[in-house]
């Protein structure tokens, strides 16, 4: 695998704080367990970050929050070989608490015109929203603008929009200015997660038809 696209540095840094919404955190979770530049990113800052918390007084521990379940995964996951050379899964393993082990078995809800979702079940309001999408091959998505940060992980395939292209374990990290009109891979289309802080507001007639019946 050949990642070129990661996430910002200030979204590694809100992550290694644990200061991004669970929907966020679940994509650069993703990111980072197909990404070792990343990954050594992110434990360098926690370990900064560590190393300042120690001088602090301790805070006693609410609940155990899905992000830290999250976190526990992924930190299992480091101790085990790459989960990306385990066959048979093409979800990685942090993930797949949220997603199930294989693409091939989700059952995908139809939003029409070569597009499929499902909405992810985040442990509370608030965190954003999360949900896996499907585009057909080269199949474009609606024009679409943001309220608030958008994160993607590729999981199968690829995808081209103004900013570039992005394969399989590429994020691509758009704040709430951007907009853009991604186009599947003309042959193998896209399977990716999308984070935003909330939901997309599309722009096109598809957009404003599909968005109030199918919530994205
Ligand atoms: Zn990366």
């Amino acid at each position: 695998m050949n990642i070129t696209q990661h996430p910002d540095s200030s979204t590694l840094m809100s992550y290694a704080a644990g200061s991004l919404t669970e929907a966020l955190s679940a994509v650069v979770c993703g990111h980072i367990a197909m990404c070792p530049a990343c990954a050594r990113e992110v434990r360098t800052l926690e370990a900064v970050g560590g190393a300042l918390m120690e001088r602090l007084d301790p805070v006693p521990v609410q609940q155990q929050s899905p992000l830290v379940i999250l976190r526990a995964a992924e930190a299992d996951n480091f101790d085990r070989a790459m989960p990306d050379t385990v066959a048979d899964t093409d979800v990685p393993v942090p993930l797949q608490r949220l997603v199930g082990a294989r693409l091939d078995d989700i059952r995908w809800r139809r939003l029409g015109m070569g597009v499929w979702h499902v909405p992810l079940r985040l442990s509370r309001a608030g965190e954003g929203d999360l949900r896996l999408l499907r585009v057909a091959p080269g199949q474009a998505m609606p024009d679409h603008g943001h309220g608030g940060a958008e994160l993607t992980l590729i999981l199968r395939g690829s995808y081209r929009d103004v900013f570039g292209d992005y394969h399989r374990g590429d994020v691509a990290d758009l704040d709430s200015e951007a907009e853009h009109r991604p186009i599947a891979d003309p042959e193998t289309g896209c399977i990716c997660l999308i984070a935003s802080e909330q939901r997309a507001r599309f722009k096109s007639l598809f957009g404003r038809i599909v968005q109030p019946l199918s919530g994205l």
